[in-house]
């Protein structure tokens, strides 16, 4: 008898804001059930070797969450089974990990003028050539006592109206997608209904992204609001999108569990008939 599939398209290891290496998020994945795992990380595939290397039994969907941004707002990209090695990609995903780790380096420096917090304390939380984000920053302040965990971090000096942070260099959604195709790859929208957006993406912006080869919206996602996900299925049926569901898990540095949603196994075979950058991995 096989397992019935659980499929989780969406999780973070220690080479972005995880707290778990490639590795020991397999493991994690095959405790938790899951039958197939994308690693996502933010701006990143050098976690794909590791986990490639490490099955422990769960088929390896090789995935990214590209930053972008459209209008001051962040807008977050899945791209799946892309060429790792396409040359554009490759390089706007170095720009922006560039400008994170500067504009982690200027927000330290604000806070290091209140609080006892030195650059070299985020390094403590970081692997080397990792994407850093403000959840490092957080883990460096918990280190020190100054906060219990990175939710209260991000409730207070991490938020982006704090005074201490600013954005780090983004392209547009659309670039995002013409890079993440280009390179063989099959774009979703990350989790686009989340609490404190104004509205859902614009029709107009988002038949835009079709046009360029957005493939789906993660609709089952913790942060999308209820009236969001009713919305978000009007317009995956009327553009013809498919619908994902994922966990965001990001180890212990929040509260979501691997397989709290899933994505339905037809879609990861479209994904599979779609894509031409690489393949699973299969366990
Ligand atoms: P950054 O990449 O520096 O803009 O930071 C955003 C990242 O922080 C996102 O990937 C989230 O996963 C994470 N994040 C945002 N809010 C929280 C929170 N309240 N607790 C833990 N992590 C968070
Ligand atoms: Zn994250
Ligand atoms: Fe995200
Ligand atoms: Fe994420």
């Amino acid at each position: 008898m096989s397992a019935s599939p659980k499929i989780d398209l969406h999780t973070h290891s220690r080479e972005s804001d995880g707290t778990q290496s490639p590795i020991e998020l397999m493991a994690a994945a095959a405790d938790a059930g899951v039958t197939a795992l994308a690693l996502t990380d933010h701006d990143s595939t050098a976690g794909w070797a590791a986990a490639a290397q490490n099955l422990h039994g769960v088929t390896l969907i090789p995935g990214i969450e590209l930053s972008t941004r459209h209008r001051q707002m962040s807008v977050h990209i899945l791209g799946y089974l892309f060429d790792p090695t396409d040359a554009e990609l490759v390089a706007e995903t170095l720009r922006i990990r560039s400008s994170r780790a500067n504009r982690a380096q200027q927000i330290v420096s604000r806070l290091a003028v209140d609080y006892d917090l030195q650059w070299d304390d985020v390094l403590a939380q970081t692997v080397a050539g990792s994407t850093i984000g403000r959840p490092h920053i957080a883990d460096a302040m918990i280190a020190r006592g100054i906060f219990l965990d990175r939710a209260q971090a991000f409730e207070s000096v991490l938020h982006w109206r704090s005074g201490y942070v600013h954005p780090h260099y983004a392209p547009e959604p659309l670039r995002g997608i013409e890079l993440l195709v280009a390179a063989g790859g099959v774009p979703v929208l990350a989790h686009p209904a989340t609490r404190g957006r104004d509205h859902v993406i614009s029709e107009d912006a988002l038949a835009t992204l079709v046009d360029a080869g957005l493939f789906g919206l993660e609709i089952e996602h913790r942060l999308n609001t209820a009236e969001g996900i009713t919305r978000l299925r009007e317009l995956a049926k009327k553009y013809g999108l498919h619908t994902f569901g994922s966990s965001d898990y990001h180890g212990s540095g929040k509260p979501n569990q691997l397989g709290e949603n899933t994505t339905a196994p037809d879609v990861l075979h479209a994904m599979l008939e779609r894509s031409t950058g690489t393949e699973p991995v299969w366990a």
